[in-house]
């Protein structure tokens, strides 16, 4: 079912945040060099929180000083959370919006930055309007905005802008199309200049490990992932929801502690363990840590840590279709490999599912998965073969009944329709840029 995100707590005024502290990392962050802070977070080891999961300190360090390369650098902070099954950082900037702001101007600090862009989801009205009142009440302390511009710009409604060029497109006015690279962004990113682009949570991250200090911040977790996670829980779930967890929790401890186990007292099946762009682990996969190199060893990933839990009435066709007809209705069209196979991938397993494919069609489908991926500018084509091609390799018994009985063994009745609704679709707008607000 759709969880609920109750603000129940929240400390969005900040005269609440100061009252706990807040901001304090932030003095103790400007009363260290841009290369000291930076340190603090290499030694820190966070990594990026919003899929491609690479060292936050490194990606600071690629930044060029200005003596080396003689232009404006920019922090541009992704809030164009859009991957199916993760929600977590429209409940971040909601709750804690000066937390938030607080690692940017440490970041900004860090990079030598005066220009902070935003770029958030269109829909996510509700933490915009949070985020530009936290931005408001900034306004008369110049002693934390420092000389810190924030703008805050609202996304069209792309999920390709949730990547991390095209996100730079959009807000240069462009077609939010991902770019070829090299050159990365820190060296050539917004207008051509050197640019940090980071995660909302990412961010929001950063003024603890600054007031814990770097080293006492990498004890949590487990190597190669420390610090803790903000998952997103849904599907079949009792207590759907963002939790914070540390690094290397079980998965069934996520699912069956914190979710409080499965709807309806019905039995587990699958799990999409990072958003819809994982791969699909089996009710067999769950004891396993939710850290990158437990995951890894079962091929999948944290992705953006939208955990959407299935039960047994689950079709996994139809999870497939589900999926796949997001990805094609999102590709940006530029490559030919996304654009046509995303397509075909959703005829076929429509196929499938209204009884009218063949053996052939199954084998057609893995090879256009093997048509697609490695051979696309940007993960989103590699994303939709490498997940259909996991379903089948997972549930080829489930697939193989679709062809021997004509149909759906479910005959109609797979939770799916109820499954899938906190996933937020996209209407697909290429030219992806709205109204912006500054503060
Ligand atoms: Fe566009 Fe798809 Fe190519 Fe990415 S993989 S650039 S979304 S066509």
């Amino acid at each position: 079912m759709a969880p609920e995100i109750v603000l129940k707590d929240a400390t969005t005024k900040l005269t609440e945040y100061e009252a706990t502290g807040g901001y304090g990392a932030l003095a103790k962050a400007r009363a260290m060099t841009p290369a000291e802070v930076t340190e603090e977070l290499i030694t820190s080891e966070l990594r990026g929180r919003g899929g491609a999961f690479f060292p936050a300190g490194r990606k600071w360090s690629f930044v060029p000083s200005k003596e080396q390369l003689p232009k404006p650098h920019y922090l541009v902070v992704n809030a164009d959370e859009s991957e199916p099954g993760s929600f977590k950082d429209n409940e971040i900037l909601s709750r804690v919006p000066h937390r938030f702001i607080e690692g940017c101007l440490i970041t900004a600090h860090a990079i030598d930055c005066d220009k902070v862009f935003v770029y958030i989801r269109g829909e996510y009205s509700g933490p915009y309007e949070i985020l530009v009142g936290a931005l408001e009440e900034l306004k008369d302390r110049p002693e934390i905005r420092g000389n810190v511009t924030i703008v805050v710009h609202r996304g069209a409604g792309a999920y390709i802008c949730g990547e991390e060029t095209a996100l730079l497109e959009s807000l240069e006015g462009k077609r939010g199309q991902p770019r070829s690279k090299p050159p990365f962004p820190a060296i050539s990113g917004l207008y051509a200049s050197p640019t940090v682009v980071n995660n909302v949570e990412t961010i929001t991250t950063v003024p603890p490990v600054i007031a814990m200090g770097g080293a006492e911040y990498a004890k949590l977790g487990v190597p190669n992932t420390r610090g803790t996670r903000v998952v997103s829980i849904s599907g079949n779930v009792v207590n759907g929801g963002n939790y914070e967890i540390e690094a290397g929790t079980s998965l069934r401890e996520i699912i069956y502690d914190l979710g409080g186990g499965i709807a309806g007292g019905r039995e587990l099946k699958a799990v999409v363990p990072g958003g819809s762009s994982t791969v699909i682990l089996t009710k067999d996969e769950i004891d396993v840590g939710y850290d990158f190199d437990s995951l890894g060893q079962l091929r999948t990933a944290m992705g953006s840590a939208g955990i959407v839990v299935l039960d047994d009435r689950c079709c996994i066709v139809q999870l497939g279709i589900r999926f796949s007809e997001f990805y094609e209705h999102e590709s940006c069209g530029k490559c030919t490999p996304c654009r046509e196979g995303t397509r075909w991938l959703t005829a076929i397993l429509r196929k499938l599912d209204d009884g009218r494919a063949t053996q052939g069609d199954l084998d057609l489908l893995l090879d256009v998965c093997d048509r697609i991926n490695g051979k696309c500018l940007c993960p989103l084509g590699d994303s939709d073969a490498i997940i259909v091609a996991s379903y089948v390799a997972k549930f080829r018994d489930e697939f193989q009944a679709h062809i021997d009985q004509g149909g759906c063994p479910l005959d109609g009745h797979s939770s799916l329709d109820h499954v899938l609704a906190p996933v937020q679709m996209h209407a697909h707008s290429p030219a992806a840029h709205g109204p912006e607000v500054r503060a």
